[in-house]
């Protein structure tokens, strides 16, 4: 047992830090396609398993871990493990969504990547500076976040895209210890949903009763640091109308003005967003928080 217990520690040692980024299904495979991408920390910018803020063995919820490994063998190209936060460790806007999605990051193995729901994300980011790049094809793309990092409320993809209440729980701790070394008081958290606003709030110790959320809302925590709420930017929020693109990019203006202007990089909002973002009370655009829940809790939507 002793000598499990070393070895698999051991796996997480920086030194054999190359071969843990390499998901279980890809080895024996071609190496990545774009070598010179890789980012100066060998890891495309996405967190080392280091056991405490993010843990690619972990199987502390059996459901998820079963699916996963179910997800191994129909897809043995996909990441199926648990998906590391992505970006710059010591940014100022730190991204909270929901888990992982299936054939996205689930399969790429980066946040909001490779499925529909990153497509405005990147996009949004990029016109407001906090990315190098418009969209995020790969880990080995080359894309760079610039002050920003996206993380999850859960680290694996759940069934039906709806982890369960005590999965969300256990996984706190990952995201409890990442807010607590990489988010300092004047850090800007964007919530992506409600599951994100709370597990957010859960992670500050914080309850989440106190702070409704709504998209649009902007709350001065006790804790020093400032969330912004959002609609998920799913699919399903975005083609029914439920998530406009200018709802998206006020939120992200809002976000930009807190922190300042972009060290570099470009910040085009659309004509509609600027327009929003100029008379700006930002919590004027809050979506009543009873309509979120109840749709939230018709399963209609992942946010
Ligand atoms: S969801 Fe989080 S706590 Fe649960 S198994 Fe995955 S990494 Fe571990």
């Amino acid at each position: 047992m002793a000598i499990i217990c070393y070895a698999s520690r051991w796996f997480e040692f920086p030194a054999c830090i190359d071969f843990v980024q390499i998901p279980r299904s890809t080895r024996g495979r071609p190496p990545l396609s774009n070598p010179k991408g890789k980012a100066k920390d060998g890891l495309w910018g996405l967190w080392p398993s280091d056991g405490v803020v993010f843990d690619r063995t972990c199987t502390l919820c059996p459901r998820l871990a079963a699916f996963l490994a179910k997800g191994r063998e129909a897809h043995p190209d996909y990441w199926c493990a648990p998906v590391a936060p992505f970006g710059d460790r010591r940014a100022r806007l730190v991204i909270v969504g929901l888990a992982p999605g299936f054939h996205g990051a689930n399969a790429t193995g980066r946040p909001f990547t490779g499925d529909f729901a990153g497509v405005l994300l990147y996009r949004t980011l990029y016109r407001y500076g906090f990315a190098s790049r418009p969209e995020s094809v790969s880990r080995d793309d080359g894309l760079e976040l610039i002050d920003c990092r996206i993380t999850n409320s859960v680290k694996c993809v759940p069934p039906g895209n709806k982890p369960l209440p005590v999965e969300i729980r256990t996984c706190n701790r990952y995201l409890a210890a990442e807010l607590e070394r990489h988010a300092p008081p004047g850090t800007v958290l964007l919530a992506m949903g409600s599951v994100g606003h709370q597990a957010a709030l859960r992670a500050l110790g914080l309850k989440p009763s106190q702070f409704a959320f709504s998209h649009g809302a902007e709350h001065r925590l006790p804790t020093g640091q400032t969330l912004l709420d959002s609609y998920h930017c799913s699919r399903y929020n975005t083609q029914t109308g439920r998530l406009t693109e200018a709802m998206f990019e006020r939120v992200f203006a809002r976000a930009r003005e807190l922190l300042g202007p972009a060290p570099r990089g470009p910040a085009r909002a659309t004509p509609q967003a600027t327009a929003g973002a100029a008379s700006a009370d930002v919590r004027s655009a809050g979506v009543s928080s009873r309509r979120a829940s109840a749709r939230a809790k018709s399963g209609r939507a992942k946010s």
